[in-house]
């Protein structure tokens, strides 16, 4: 032990002696430089003890968010909607609350994420269920509130100090700032961008696979306690509004404890078994066959001399590798776009390589083209209201069941005989069958079925690998939203 201290002791005198004569390189530079620029922030946001002892934060604020590539239409303007949002940080106990309330896309959500140092469960207020997080992972779940929380930032500048670079100077809304580098726990590195003359974090960036560049601006300080926080934020993902935010209350240093007060009401439920990793093969009924992992799934349905896939999702090239190890004389003649979104538009590449045609709504054809290898060569058949093949033995209809509070066209596919049903989006399908109250986008899937008169059993989809029966439909149409009364903001 003693030897280890001598030995460290050692190694720092011959750093310090060596870093005063060392010629200044382009990495000296950039560590000396973010030293400057940090110390100078913690200046600015109250001083180096200040933010030392900055231990928590509780913030209540409103949210606008926009659904890029999400929205009911194909182009923009994206669809607009509001959540309430509650955010608790305790560094020194390890404890992060984040709670949600709003509704988008034909969904509404009502629930937090609680970590408390191992611990850490799921509520879902609306559903009136609490679930134990296996994993629970403080630096991951809390990471997004550090991130639009300037102070907070900074704060992980003073500890992570050893991490961060100088880029270089820019002009930033016509004022010279400094822009250094921050590595947190987890994540891509974020680019600072400080306020020369302020020594405010006024932007951050970071670019996020699969994302793209994603841009954090700080805006309207206010000191409270002593420390400036921003009042409003925004986010633009690509330069397009994501996020804006406007801060309603904040708390500094105050306990945080309340918060993770749990509502007695509350019924415990096991966390839904994680789905496959690898990519599984089931046959549903014979000749029809539900292939994927990881959430994401596609349906093919096999005729008397082709095959017709059903759904766009992410990994389609393997999802037809395990289909051809059960069918492998029949070429795929057909795959079926549910809808326009950007994560069901993947496929389309993998049918083109196919020489397969891509069936689709008119509406939606500028955004399947653009997701093709090949825009032009791209064959394409258009859905109106229904199209169907029929070989003579097997019956599959593609039907626009639109508009949906989800999308304003959405097809699924229909195998009358068989009474099944692939849909994307519309019905959420846990692995453990916990079904939750119907959303607004399952109840205007049952009115669909009802008003086609498909005398559904059942129901498969793009993002489970269950295979849900109508009675899940049902159990999930019968529950209703629960109302619990809740002790945090
Ligand atoms: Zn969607």
């Amino acid at each position: 032990m003693k030897n280890h201290i001598v030995t460290t002791v050692t190694a720092g005198l011959l750093l310090a002696s060596s870093f005063v004569s060392a010629e200044e390189t382009l990495p000296l530079q950039a560590v000396n430089r973010a030293n400057e620029v940090i110390d100078a922030a913690l200046e600015a946001y109250g001083g180096a003890d200040v933010i030392a002892n900055l231990n928590s934060v509780a913030r209540k604020s409103h949210f606008t968010t926009w659904a890029t590539n999400q929205s009911r239409s194909p182009g923009p303007p994206w669809d607009e909607n509001e959540q309430e949002s509650f955010s608790a940080i305790d560094f020194e106990n390890k404890t992060f609350v984040g709670k949600n309330r709003g509704s988008g896309g034909g969904f509404d959500f009502d629930g937090s994420q609680i970590i408390k140092g191992d611990e850490g469960w799921q509520v879902s207020y609306r559903a009136g269920t609490l679930t134990p997080v296996a994993a629970p992972d403080f630096d991951t779940t809390s990471g997004p509130f550090i991130r639009v929380t300037a102070p907070l930032l900074v704060k992980q500048l003073q500890n992570r100090r050893q991490t961060s670079h100088w880029l270089g100077e820019v002009e930033f809304e016509g004022r010279p700032h400094d822009v250094i580098t921050l590595v947190m726990e987890v994540g891509p590195a974020l680019g600072l961008y400080f306020d020369k003359e302020t020594h405010l974090l006024s932007r951050s960036e970071r670019v996020l696979p699969p994302f793209g560049q994603v841009d954090y601006r700080f805006t309207d300080y206010e000191t409270i306690d002593g420390i400036p926080f921003s009042k409003t934020f925004k986010l633009y993902v690509n330069d397009q509004p994501n996020i804006y935010i406007d801060i309603k209350s904040t708390e500094v240093n105050q306990p945080i404890e309340q918060y993770t007060n749990i509502p007695e009401e509350l019924k415990l439920v096991e966390a839904a078994p994680p789905q496959p990793t690898e990519v599984e093969l089931q046959e549903v009924r014979e000749g029809v066959f539900l292939v994927g992992a990881a959430g994401t799934y596609a349906m093919f349905v096999e005729m008397d001399d082709h095959v017709v896939a059903v759904g766009g999702t992410a990994g389609i090239p393997e999802r037809i590798k395990a289909l051809r190890e059960v069918v492998s004389d029949k070429p795929i003649k057909f795959g079926v776009m549910t809808h326009h979104h950007n994560d069901h538009v993947l496929g389309v590449p993998a049918y083109q390589a196919e020489d397969a045609v891509v069936l689709t709504v008119k509406e939606h054809e500028a955004v399947i083209r653009a997701a093709a290898t090949d825009a032009g060569s791209l064959k394409l058949q258009f859905v109106e209201d229904k199209y169907v093949f029929d070989d003579g033995n097997r019956k599959l209809e593609i039907v626009d069941i639109g508009p949906t509070p989800h999308s304003e066209h959405l097809l699924v596919a229909w195998l009358p005989e068989e009474g099944i049903l692939f849909e994307a989006d519309h019905f959420p399908n846990p692995t453990n069958g916990q079904m939750p109250p119907a959303q607004p986008v399952t109840k205007r899937l049952a009115e669909a079925i009802d008003e086609r008169g498909m005398k559904v059993k059942i129901i498969v989809g793009a993002h489970s690998p269950r295979v849900a029966s109508i009675d899940d439909l049902r159990r999930s149409l019968a529950l209703s939203p629960v109302r619990i009364a809740q002790t945090s903001p």
